[in-house]
């Protein structure tokens, strides 16, 4: 497993992800995608897109706007409960999450093999998250276990506060309290407050779904992670509509399908894991994980939650529209209950380039390989004349146009074939195609597999069809 700061600096050589606004010093928590990046983001985003909307016949998608109506956020209890508990180290001036230290600490005590007091301090710590005052609970947690600062090894902490994640602004020329608004914090609520017009529009009947992909914003308080935990990222979710009593199945089918969308991108098995929520949201009837074991260690990529009907009643309390579903086979008037999967974008690239980065020993030397999902990686396909000259770029370019029709290709024709395989293996690029002198006798080209480094000889008519059936029977390596 890479380390965190690999990948950092791979994403920023390669062009998958830079800091924003760099030649200012950048912005804290947010990123830039480079044109790797993009291509990778696209691809992801498409799979889900495919696997939410196309493959289900009861899934419609929307596309909300990031501003909503400020009532929007009073009613979700977003403007009164979305805050997390900070700490301050008063030695270094360090922010920290209180939670987030207890669960470090948690997890230097389980490396040390001491899991007696890791059960007892987890315990404590889904007791302070449920209290009536968690900032105190957390605080006696951090205070009777003697955690001490990451950075600075200090025990010298303030209070601990609940502090709102979201970004406020104003609309139209006065910035005052009647022209506040927010920049969503998630992109669920649009869901919500359109699923009449959604339901109605599409002739949808329950259980049915409502997806979407947009960006979100959350002011978080430390956000050192790359592109774990960014102040500006991209979700993608999707409200499934049931009938009160029938959330379960749903929510047991919806955490299967998901878990294996991570699968079927090519994550290994062994590095994902469900894990249950320590605090239930008041409202949530169920809810878990799925994390992955990155760098830092077991962390969140997409949580399943049962929200009931908290959400639509919300709404329907503070709008005074009827949100009720009328089921004409029961002749039932009901506010459908939620199953929700909702899943970082930024996130899940991030796993997956942590879950593709291999260095390898070859011939004496480290290559340093981006092992993606053939229809993940950003280029599928490379095309090199061996040389220059003897009409080789010709066909080369033949070959590459004939292959841009499907695909995203990359044409290199600088250095030696060795240097130029290693540079798309860092890149992650699952097939090079080399065009040499025999291809100009007999029509065929050596085709390069980026894993096994294996070369074949075939019929340059033949490469679009190889890629494509090479591409459907990949699997990962364990
Ligand atoms: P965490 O506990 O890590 O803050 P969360 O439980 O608040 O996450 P949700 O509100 O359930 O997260 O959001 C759903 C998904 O959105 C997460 O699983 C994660 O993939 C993504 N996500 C949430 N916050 C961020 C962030 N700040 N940066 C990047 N992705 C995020």
């Amino acid at each position: 497993m890479p380390d965190l700061d690999t990948i950092v600096s791979l994403s920023k050589r390669r062009g998958f992800i830079f800091q924003s606004s760099e030649v200012y010093g950048g912005l804290s928590a947010v990123y830039d995608y480079g044109p790797l990046g993009v291509e990778l983001k696209r691809n992801v985003r498409e799979r889900w897109w495919r696997a939410m909307v196309y493959r289900h016949d009861n899934i419609e998608g929307i596309d909300a706007a990031i501003l909503m109506h400020p009532t929007v956020w009073k009613a979700s209890g977003h403007v009164d409960a979305f805050s997390d508990p900070l700490i301050d180290d008063k030695a270094s001036k360090m922010r920290y999450r209180a939670d987030q230290l207890i669960e470090g600490h948690i997890a230097r005590l389980r490396k040390k093999g001491k899991d007696e007091q890791a059960d007892a301090v987890y315990d404590r710590l889904v007791e302070a998250l449920n209290a009536d005052n968690p900032s105190s609970a957390l605080h006696a947690v951090i205070m009777d276990e003697e955690i001490r600062s990451p950075d600075s090894g200090a025990f010298d902490w303030t209070d601990v506060r609940q502090f709102n994640l979201m970004f406020e602004t104003h609309i139209g020329p006065a910035a005052d309290s009647e022209s506040k608004v927010y920049l969503r914090p998630e992109t669920a609520q649009g869901i919500f407050v359109q699923y009449q017009n959604v339901r109605e529009t599409a002739r949808l009947q329950v259980p049915f779904g409502i997806a979407q992909i947009g960006k979100a914003f959350r002011n978080e308080i430390v956000a050192r992670q790359f592109v774990f935990r960014m102040r500006e990222f991209e979700q993608m979710e999707m409200q499934y509509f049931v009938k009160p009593g029938e959330q379960m199945p749903a929510y047991e089918a919806w955490s299967e399908k998901r878990m294996q969308w991570h699968l079927d991108n090519g994550i290994r098995e062994s590095k994902l894991r469900w894990h249950e929520h320590e605090k239930l949201a008041h409202y949530a009837d169920a809810a878990q994980d799925v994390q992955y074991e990155f760098p830092m260690g077991w962390q969140e990529v997409e949580g399943i939650h049962s929200r009931t009907d908290y959400d639509l009643s919300r709404h329907q309390e503070y709008s005074g529209k009827k949100m009720e579903y009328f089921d004409p086979q029961s002749q039932e008037r009901f506010v459908p209950y939620v199953v929700e999967t909702s899943v970082g974008l930024d996130r899940t690239i991030l796993m997956i380039l942590c879950d593709a980065y291999r260095e390898e020993e070859v011939d004496g030397a480290t290559r340093s390989v981006l092992k993606f999902h053939p229809e993940i990686a950003p280029y599928t396909a490379a095309v090199f004349p061996l040389v220059k000259k003897e009409g080789m770029p010709e066909v080369a370019h033949r070959i590459e146009d004939d292959l841009r029709k499907q695909f995203n290709v990359f044409y290199d024709e600088k250095g030696s074939v060795g240097k130029r395989y290693r540079r798309q293996d860092e890149i992650g690029t699952p097939f090079c195609i080399t065009v040499d002198g025999d291809t100009l006798e007999d029509q065929t080209v050596t085709i390069r597999d980026r894993d096994s480094m294996e070369q074949e000889r075939i019929s340059s008519d033949n490469v679009r069809r190889y890629i494509e059936d090479r591409t459907g029977r990949w699997t990962p390596e364990t």
